[in-house]
């Protein structure tokens, strides 16, 4: 059985679900609100979870030849490691791949193009009735059997109650230096004040159209504090991450203007149902969450290649997106969950957790079973997603 499939969203997850779904030969239409394809965005890690996916694509080779291998994610505060996670605890050879939004873009969108997957651009969904997607400009599209909801965290489709956190973070991508650069290439790496204050540099390989080596940098801030951040001008700031975290100076000094750091503000919330009369809501218009432990487009990716299966083990659209929501919500569950306890130790106005966090982990980080737990929870393989996709 094929269906005629509509997507709104052509992000990682509406991709990802557009590539699969074709390639199982249903007609796909894929809809976005952007004028033209255009990935935003800074660096993400790519974890195991999110590997086993592109690969089961066949898109692996591509991936790699543009993202970077992060083998540790390592934080400190003052002065003590307080994150020092290896994914080799999980097993030899484990990383993450490091890699900017627009590479993996470029990837998946390339990858769907091939497989003559339709694209229509500057249609910014408003509404769906009866399987018809209704845009802001007032078109509408042609009738599909199922329409997926992959517009991300604001999707108009979802009604959320105001997730947003109060802290964000700014965003920029810089050069990988050589030059005066004492930092490990393989490392994501951070430097906190209490919970208060984040630096970190990931570097993040290739983007399209460069072989020079990126990275991307970020520093945790409120949005209410932008204004404050912005009229206290560049070289403040830079001489407090500098005070704060010497060996960032080969990056800072890329930093000539404001403009150059995007603020973006981080969201949390889950959906109870997450499918009503044949629309599904996959990616962060499902769960999102903020990206403290890296999993939004790896969790994307699972939802996408979860979705697909469950069209082709089942004989109607219904009974799919029931094993669909049961074969991904635990791990969804168990992730937004752990996304919730982890982001106040590492960004909030608490005083107590950034403490305890300073106390407890050095000594304890490196004891069985923590290092295991840790690079397992850093790779997305709490809840064994892929024992649940049955694959
Ligand atoms: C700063 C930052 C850092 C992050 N770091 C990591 C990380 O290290 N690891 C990780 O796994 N995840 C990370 N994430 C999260 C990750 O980027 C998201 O979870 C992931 O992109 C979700 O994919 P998605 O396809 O659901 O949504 P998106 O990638 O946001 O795509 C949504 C698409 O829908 C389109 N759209 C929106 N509204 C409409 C509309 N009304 N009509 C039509 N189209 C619409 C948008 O233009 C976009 O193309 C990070 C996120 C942020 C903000």
């Amino acid at each position: 059985m094929t269906y005629n499939i509509g997507v709104a969203g052509c992000g990682v997850a509406g991709l990802a679900a557009a590539i699969l779904l074709r390639e199982a030969g249903h007609d796909i239409v894929v809809y976005d609100k952007m004028e033209a394809p255009e990935p935003v965005g800074s660096g993400l890690v790519l974890q195991e979870t999110g590997l086993a996916v592109l690969s089961y694509i066949g898109l692996s080779e591509a991936i790699y030849t543009y993202g970077n291998k992060i083998n540790r994610l390592y934080g400190k505060s003052r002065g003590r490691a307080v994150l020092d996670v290896s994914y080799t605890a999980l097993h030899p050879g484990a990383h993450g791949l490091a890699i900017h939004r627009a590479s993996l873009f470029q990837v998946l969108f390339d990858a769907a193009q091939k497989l003559d997957v339709k694209f229509e651009f500057g249609k910014a969904l408003h509404s769906v009735n009866e399987g018809e997607m209704y845009f802001a400009a007032g078109q509408k599209s042609p009738h599909f059997d199922l329409v997926i909801d992959a517009c991300g965290v604001r999707s108009p489709l979802t009604e959320t109650k105001d997730t947003v956190l109060p802290f964000g973070a700014l965003w920029g991508t810089l050069d990988w230096t050589e030059k005066y650069n004492a930092l490990d290439e393989n490392t994501l790496e951070q430097r906190y004040v209490s919970a208060k204050k984040m630096a970190g540099i990931l570097p993040i390989g290739k983007m399209p159209g460069s072989k020079a080596q990126k990275a991307t940098f970020f520093w945790s801030l409120k949005h209410d504090d932008y204004g404050k951040w912005q009229k206290a001008g560049l070289t403040t700031w830079k001489d407090e991450v500098a005070k704060l975290w010497p060996e960032s100076a080969p990056f800072l000094s890329q930093i000539k203007d404001s403009n150059q750091l995007v603020m973006a503000k981080y969201a949390h919330h889950t959906l109870k149902r997450v499918y009503t009369n044949n629309v599904v809501h996959i990616g962060d218009s499902w769960h999102a969450a903020s990206p403290q432990l890296g999993q939004g487009a790896n969790m994307a990716l699972l939802d996408s290649l979860a979705l697909a299966l469950a069209i082709a083990k089942t004989r109607d659209i219904e009974t799919a997106l029931s094993l669909f929501q049961k074969t991904r919500s635990y791990h969804v569950r168990l992730y937004q969950i752990l996304a919730h306890v982890f982001t106040p130790i590492y960004q909030s106005d608490s005083t107590v957790l950034p403490y305890l966090r300073d106390v407890f982990v050095p000594p304890i980080a490196q004891v069985w079973p923590f290092p295991k737990l840790m690079a397992l929870m850093v790779a997305g393989k709490m809840g064994r997603p892929f024992k649940r996709l049955d694959l």
